[in-house]
C-alpha cells in the first residue's frame, strides 16, 4: 500500500496549465496570452541588455552558501532602491532579507508576522487577485479575507474602501503598490491616500506587494509612489515585498527583497532577527547567482543607466499593443466597449469575456488565457495582434 492511495490527484495551477496546453498545441500560429512573462517584439523571451552587461561584468565567484540574510550587497542596493528618499534609510530603521522572488517574500513575511506575539489570523486581500494569494497564505493557517476591488473595467474604489473600513484592527492587508493582478486597476493617488488613511486609523499592517516596480510605468520612483507616501506622509510600519522577476527578467533566478520599514532602529533590528529566522526554518539561505547579477546591475552606474532603458523598452511596448490592440478592435467594430483595455495598466488586461468564449478562443483559434479572461498583454506583437484581434471579433459576435 501507499501513503498516498486514499489522495485525490491535486488541480493542477490554473496558470502554469495553460502553458502547458500551449506548449502541446501543434498550430503554427497559437498566441499565448496565459503566462505572465515578458515577451519581445517576435514573442520571444527577453534577456535585458542590462542583464547581459552584468553577467559578463562577474567576477570569478564560489559557490558557498550565502548568509541566512542573503547576499549583503544585493539587500544594501534593493533597499536604497526601494527606498530612496526616506527617513528610514537615513535613519537605518528598514530590515531585509533576500527571498526567493516576489513569492517567496511573500512566504517570508507572512510567517514573520505570525511569529510576533500579536501573530495575526486574519488576512486581507484584493477581489480578484493573483491566484498564490489565496494558496499560499491559507496554507499557513490564515483566514483569508477578499475585499472587492474592480467593476466593470475599473478599480471599485467605493466597495475597495467600505470593505477595507471593515477589516480587523492588526490583520495584514497585501496591497498591489501598482500593476495590479488580473485586472490592471490601481488606484489613483488620491485614492491611496484615502486608502492609506483608512489602513492608519484602523490599523492594519500594509503587505506592498511589489512585483512590476518599474515594469508598470518605465520608471521605478514613479511606480514605488504609494509605499514612499505611506511611510513618508502617513508614517506607517509597513512590509514590502519586491521581486526581480518582471523588473528585471529574472524570473527564472528567483531574486527578491523581503523587507520591513520600521519606525525605530530597536523594531527593525528584531524585524530582521524574525525574518533571519523564518528563513532558517523554511529554506535556510537563498540561491547567489541572481543575487549578484541584480547587484551587478544596481551598484554598476552605466549599467543601471541601461537598465532603466529597459524598464522604459518593456513598459512601453506593452503600452503600444494595448493600443494597437484597442485600434484593431475598433477597427472591425467589435461589439462591446474594449476601452478597459488602454485604460487597465501593467502586463495584463481584465477582459471579463466568458468561459465559454475563452475555451472557443482557444480551441478554434489557438490563443491562450487564464480563464479569470485575464490576458497577458505581453504576448502581443505586430506579427500576431490583428489575428488576436480578429479571433475575438469572430468569438463575441
Ligand atoms: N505578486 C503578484 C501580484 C504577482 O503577479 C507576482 C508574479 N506573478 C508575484 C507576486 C511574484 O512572482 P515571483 O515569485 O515570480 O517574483
Amino acid at each position: 500500500t501507499s501513503a498516498f492511495q486514499a489522495q485525490d490527484l491535486a488541480p493542477p495551477d490554473v496558470q502554469f496549465d495553460v502553458t502547458r496546453r500551449f506548449l502541446a498545441d501543434n498550430d503554427d500560429n497559437k498566441i499565448n496570452l496565459g503566462q505572465g512573462t515578458y515577451r519581445d517584439e517576435n514573442g520571444r523571451p527577453w534577456v535585458l541588455p542590462s542583464v547581459k552587461m552584468a553577467k559578463a561584468s562577474l567576477d570569478e565567484f564560489n559557490h558557498e552558501y550565502l548568509p541566512i540574510l542573503g547576499f549583503q550587497p544585493f539587500r544594501d542596493e534593493a533597499s536604497r532602491l526601494l527606498y530612496k528618499g526616506t527617513r528610514a534609510l537615513n535613519e537605518d530603521t528598514i530590515a531585509s532579507c533576500q527571498s526567493l522572488s516576489g513569492s517567496g517574500a511573500l512566504l517570508l513575511v507572512t510567517l514573520a508576522l505570525k511569529k510576533l506575539q500579536s501573530a495575526p489570523d486574519t488576512i486581507y486581500i484584493t477581489d480578484p487577485t493573483w491566484v498564490n494569494h489565496h494558496l499560499m497564505f491559507s496554507i499557513i493557517g490564515y483566514k483569508v479575507e477578499i475585499l472587492p476591488c474592480y467593476r466593470d473595467g475599473a478599480f471599485d474604489f467605493d466597495a475597495y474602501t467600505a470593505s477595507l473600513r471593515q477589516a480587523k484592527a492588526g490583520s495584514p492587508v497585501v496591497l498591489h503598490t501598482c500593476a495590479h493582478n488580473p485586472t490592471g486597476c490601481d488606484p489613483t493617488k488620491e485614492q491611496w491616500k484615502l486608502i492609506g488613511s483608512i489602513i492608519k486609523e484602523n490599523k492594519l499592517f500594509p503587505i506592498f506587494d511589489s512585483a512590476y516596480l518599474g515594469f508598470n510605468s518605465g520608471s521605478f520612483d514613479e511606480d514605488a509612489w504609494p509605499i514612499r507616501y505611506f511611510m513618508e506622509v502617513l508614517s506607517v510600519e509597513l512590509a514590502v515585498c519586491l521581486s526581480m522577476a518582471k523588473s528585471m527578467g529574472l524570473y527564472g533566478e528567483r531574486i527578491g527583497l523581503v523587507s520591513f520599514a520600521t519606525l525605530a532602529r530597536e523594531s527593525s533590528q528584531i524585524a530582521e532577527s524574525v525574518l533571519q529566522s523564518v528563513q532558517r526554518s523554511t529554506i535556510t539561505a537563498p540561491p547567489a547567482y541572481g543575487a549578484r547579477v541584480a547587484t551587478a546591475v544596481l551598484s554598476t552606474p552605466s549599467i543601471r543607466e541601461q537598465w532603466q532603458k529597459d524598464l522604459v523598452t518593456m513598459s512601453s511596448r506593452i503600452r503600444l499593443m494595448r493600443k494597437r490592440a484597442y485600434e484593431e478592435l475598433v477597427r472591425l467594430q467589435t461589439p462591446g466597449d474594449w476601452s478597459c483595455i488602454i485604460n487597465q495598466t501593467g502586463m495584463f488586461a481584465f477582459l471579463g469575456i466568458s468561459k465559454t468564449q475563452i475555451k472557443h478562443l482557444e480551441r478554434k483559434h489557438h490563443i491562450f488565457m487564464v480563464e479569470t479572461s485575464r490576458l497577458s498583454i505581453a504576448g502581443l506583437n505586430e506579427h500576431n495582434v490583428r489575428r488576436f484581434a480578429e479571433a475575438l471579433d469572430e468569438t463575441v459576435r
